[in-house]
C-alpha cells in the first residue's frame, strides 16, 4: 500500500486519535478504501508519482496506470486543473473545487487541496493533493432539494392554511395557497405580517405562549378567533410545530378552519334549547339559567323572582281561529313580553301558551308584582292578525327566592301554583306565591270533593247585605250573599267556591238552592212584617246558561207565592257579554216578568255599548274595584265618574259597590249615584241580626 510523505507529515502536527500507530494506519486504510477519497503525489515535471484511494474509481484508471503518467497530458481538457497545479508547484496551497471531465466519472465534483512540498532549500519538489469526491454529496442534496420541492408542494397544496414564520417574533415568512384562499390577504401582504395581526389583541400574549412552547412535533390544536381582509371573524384551531425554513429554525403553524363546523354545532345547540315558534328559550335553557342566576343570588344573598304568565283561553281562539293565528298570537305575545322586560331577564316558553320569565337582582317583592302587571298591560293591548282586532288577557303567578323556595323545579312549579289561584280569582290578575298557597291548593281539591254534600249537609248559608237609597238613605233591598260553613275549614268565602262549583257544574244546583233560600226568606220577612223592597240574588254565568233558568225562577216564585218584583238579579258583565244574542232573549223574559235586572261588577269586563243598549236592564253596579281607589287613583274616578254618566244616558240606575268611607259616599253621591252598598252602611249580615235590624225601624243609613 502507497501513501504519500505528507501522511506522515500530517501526523505529528495533528494527532491521530489512537496511541497506536498500527491501528491508526489501519483505519487511515480503511477510509481510504472506502471513502470517496483520492491521493496523489506528482513532482515538479508533472509526473504522477503515487496514487491511492477508492476516489480515484470515476477516472476509470489503476493507481498503476496513473503512475508515470504525465499531469499534463492527462489533464489537458481540463484547464482549471493544470491551472491548480502550476500555481501549486509555484508555491501556493489551496483548496479548490473541480470537475473532472472526462472517464467513466465525468462531470462528477471533486473537492482537492493540494499542497507544495519543498526540500531543505525551500525549493518545490513536488505536489501532494488530496481529492475528495463530492458528487455523492450532491446526489444527497439533489435529493433533498427534491423533497424539499415535495415539501413545497405538499405546503402549497395542502387545502388548510399553512403558515412558516420566524422562530421567536412570529413574522410570516412563508405562507401557502390556502391561506390566502381563507384570509383574502395577497401573499405579499402576508409576508409583510406578523401571525400575531391574525388574532384579536386580546389573545396575543396566549398565542405567543402557545406558539413558544410548540415543539419539533405538532402539538395539540386549540380554537382561536382569527380576523380576515375583510374583517370578518373565522373559527380556527391552530396547532403548530418547528421546521427550518432557509437553514434556520423556524415556526410552522397549520390551521384548520371549524367555522362552518362551529356554525353547525350552535344551530344544533340553538334547537336544543330554543322554542324554535317563538326563538325563545325553552324550558331547558330556561332551569340551566334559572340555576346560574339562584347561585348568584346566593352568593350575594339577593332575591329573584320567577314569573309563570299563562295566556287565558288561548285555547278558545286556536279552536276558533285556527292555530296559524295561534301561532302568529304566541309570537306576538312573545316579542312583547321580551321587550317589556330588562336585558338580564329571560323569558321562555315552556310549551302552549305558558311563559317562564326569571328576574334577577330583585330589589323588593313588589318589584316582581309590577313586571307582572306591566307584562298583563302589554299583552291586552290590542293585536291585529288577519284582519281581527284580538285581545287577550293573562294571568301571573310569582314565586320569590329565597322565601318559597331554593331549587328552581321547586320555585317553577311553585309560580304555577300561584298562577292558577289567579286563574281561580278571575284570572287577569297577578298572584303572589304565598305560604299559605299550597294550604290553598290542598282546600281546592277538598272543596272539590266535599262541595257536592254541601248542600244536603246544610252548610251553605245567607249573609245579607243592606243596600241604600242615596236621596232617602232608606234600605231598598238587600243583596243575598252565600257562604260555606266548612267543618273543617272554617267560614269560607264564596270567591274561593264558587268558581270550584262552576268548574265542576256544581253551581247549577247550588244556585238554585240559593234562590230558593233567598224567595223562602223574603217571603218569611213578609210574614212578620219586615220587607226591604227587594232581594237581590247572583246568578253564575253556567246557572245563567242552565237551559231551564226561566221555569226554574217561575216555579220558585210561584213555590214562594212572591211578587216577581221582589226579586233582583245580579249577572256579571262578563257573562253577559259571552254569547249577547242569549243573553238579551233570556232577560227579556225574566224583565216581562217584572223582575229587577241588574249588570254586576261593572267595568271589569268589556261591554258592547250596542248591546248594553238593547238589554232590558234596570241597573248597573259599579264594581267595587274602582270605589276602592277612588281617591288615590284618577282613573278609577274617571270610570265611576263616566259608568254613571252612562248609565244615566242609557236610563239606567247605577248602584255603587264596596262603599266603606265618607268620601266614597260624597263623591258618588255627587256624581250621581242611585244606590249604595258598602260596610260603611253594613258589612253582609246573619238572618238573624240582618231581621233585627230591618225591624229597628232606623230611618236614614247614611251615617
Ligand atoms: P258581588 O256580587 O259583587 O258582591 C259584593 C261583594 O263585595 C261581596 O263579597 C261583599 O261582601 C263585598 N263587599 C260589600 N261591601 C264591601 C265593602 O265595603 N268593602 C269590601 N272590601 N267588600 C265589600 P262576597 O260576599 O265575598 O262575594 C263576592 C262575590 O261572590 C260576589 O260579588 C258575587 O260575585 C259572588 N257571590 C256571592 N254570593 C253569591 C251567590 O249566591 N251566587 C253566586 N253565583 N255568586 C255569589
Ligand atoms: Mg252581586
Ligand atoms: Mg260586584
Amino acid at each position: 500500500m502507497w501513501y504519500p510523505d505528507f501522511m506522515g507529515k500530517q501526523t505529528h502536527s495533528t494527532p491521530v486519535p489512537s496511541q497506536n500507530p498500527q491501528s491508526s494506519r489501519e483505519h487511515l486504510e480503511l477510509v481510504i478504501d472506502h471513502a470517496p477519497i483520492a491521493l496523489f503525489s506528482i513532482d515538479n515535471q508533472g509526473i504522477i508519482t503515487g496514487a491511492e484511494g477508492a476516489g480515484l474509481a470515476p477516472l476509470g484508471m489503476t493507481p498503476e496506470e496513473l503512475k508515470g503518467q504525465s499531469v499534463w497530458k492527462l489533464y489537458e481538457h481540463s484547464p482549471q486543473i493544470l491551472e491548480n497545479i502550476r500555481r501549486t508547484l509555484a508555491g501556493e496551497s489551496f483548496v479548490e473545487k473541480v470537475q473532472i471531465k472526462h472517464g467513466p466519472g465525468a462531470g462528477q465534483h471533486y473537492l482537492t487541496r493540494y499542497t507544495p512540498q519543498r526540500n531543505q532549500h525551500g525549493e518545490v519538489e513536488s505536489i501532494v493533493g488530496v481529492a475528495l469526491n463530492i458528487s455523492s454529496f450532491q446526489e444527497v442534496k439533489k435529493e433533498l432539494t427534491q423533497s424539499n420541492q415535495q415539501y413545497q408542494l405538499l405546503f402549497d397544496n395542502i387545502p388548510t392554511p399553512m403558515w412558516i414564520c420566524e422562530l421567536n417574533s412570529f413574522s410570516i415568512l412563508a405562507v401557502n395557497q390556502s391561506a390566502l384562499d381563507t384570509y383574502g390577504y395577497t401573499r405579499e401582504e402576508f409576508l409583510n405580517m406578523n401571525f400575531l395581526d391574525l388574532h384579536p389583541q386580546e389573545d396575543w400574549a396566549l398565542i405567543e405562549e402557545q406558539l413558544l412552547q410548540a415543539t419539533d412535533q405538532f402539538g395539540k390544536s386549540l380554537p382561536w378567533k382569527h380576523r380576515r381582509e375583510d374583517g370578518s371573524f373565522i373559527d380556527i384551531e391552530i396547532t403548530a410545530g418547528s421546521t427550518k425554513h432557509n437553514l434556520q429554525r423556524a415556526r410552522i403553524i397549520m390551521g384548520i378552519d371549524t367555522t362552518e363546523q362551529l356554525r353547525a354545532q350552535r344551530k344544533a345547540w340553538y334547537h336544543s334549547y330554543h322554542d324554535i315558534l317563538t326563538g325563545l328559550p325553552n324550558r331547558t335553557l330556561f332551569v340551566d339559567r334559572l340555576q346560574i342566576a339562584l347561585a348568584r343570588a346566593t352568593r350575594h344573598e339577593e332575591q329573584l323572582a320567577v314569573l309563570f304568565l299563562d295566556l287565558d283561553r288561548f285555547k278558545n281562539i286556536n279552536d276558533t281561529l285556527g292555530h296559524a293565528v295561534g301561532d302568529d298570537l304566541l309570537r306576538v305575545i312573545s316579542s312583547r313580553v321580551s321587550d317589556a322586560l330588562r336585558e338580564d331577564d329571560t323569558v321562555a316558553r315552556l310549551g302552549g301558551d305558558d311563559f317562564m320569565i326569571l328576574i334577577s337582582e330583585l330589589e323588593q317583592v313588589e318589584d316582581a308584582v309590577s313586571v307582572g302587571e306591566k307584562l298583563l298591560e302589554v299583552i291586552s293591548e290590542p293585536c291585529t292578525l288577519e284582519g281581527r282586532e284580538l285581545r287577550v288577557t293573562g294571568t301571573v303567578g310569582i314565586a320569590i327566592f329565597p322565601n318559597d323556595g331554593i331549587e328552581p323545579e321547586t320555585l317553577m312549579k311553585k309560580a304555577d301554583t300561584a298562577m292558577n289561584r289567579g286563574k281561580e280569582q278571575g284570572r287577569g290578575n297577578v298572584q303572589l306565591y304565598t305560604l299559605g298557597m299550597n294550604v290553598r291548593a290542598f282546600e281546592h281539591l277538598v272543596m272539590e270533593n266535599s262541595l257536592h254534600r254541601a248542600i244536603e249537609k246544610d252548610q251553605l248559608i245567607l249573609h245579607y247585605q243592606p243596600q241604600i237609597e242615596v236621596q232617602s238613605g232608606r234600605i231598598i233591598g238587600v243583596e243575598a250573599l252565600v257562604r260555606w260553613a266548612h267543618p273543617e275549614l272554617g267560614i269560607i268565602p264564596p270567591l274561593k267556591f264558587i268558581p270550584v262549583a262552576e268548574e265542576t257544574g256544581q253551581i247549577v244546583l247550588i244556585g238554585e238552592w240559593i234562590l230558593r233560600e233567598a224567595c223562602k226568606r223574603f217571603r218569611a220577612w213578609q210574614k212578620i212584617g219586615i220587607q226591604p223592597r227587594r232581594i237581590g240574588v247572583n246568578l253564575s254565568a253556567r246557572q245563567f246558561h242552565a237551559s231551564n233558568l226561566v221555569s226554574r225562577i217561575v216555579h220558585c216564585l210561584d213555590e214562594n207565592r212572591l211578587d216577581p218584583k221582589c226579586l233582583g238579579l245580579e249577572i256579571t258583565e262578563t257573562t253577559a257579554m259571552q254569547d249577547a244574542d242569549y243573553t238579551r232573549n233570556i232577560l227579556r223574559e225574566l224583565a216581562d216578568m217584572g223582575i229587577h235586572l241588574s249588570i254586576d261588577d261593572f267595568g271589569t269586563g268589556y261591554s258592547s255599548l250596542s248591546y248594553l243598549k238593547k238589554f232590558p236592564i234596570h241597573s248597573l253596579k259599579i264594581d267595587q274595584s274602582f270605589v276602592r281607589d277612588l281617591h288615590n287613583d284618577p282613573n278609577d274616578a274617571a270610570i265611576a265618574t263616566a259608568i254613571i254618566a252612562l248609565a244615566k244616558s242609557l236610563d239606567l240606575k247605577v248602584f255603587a259597590e264596596g262603599v266603606s268611607t265618607a268620601e266614597q259616599f260624597e263623591y258618588l253621591k255627587i256624581a250621581g249615584c242611585n244606590f249604595m252598598q258598602g260596610n260603611l252602611f253594613s258589612e253582609p249580615l246573619s238572618t238573624e241580626t240582618v231581621e233585627a235590624l230591618l225591624s229597628s225601624g232606623k230611618k236614614s243609613w247614611i251615617p
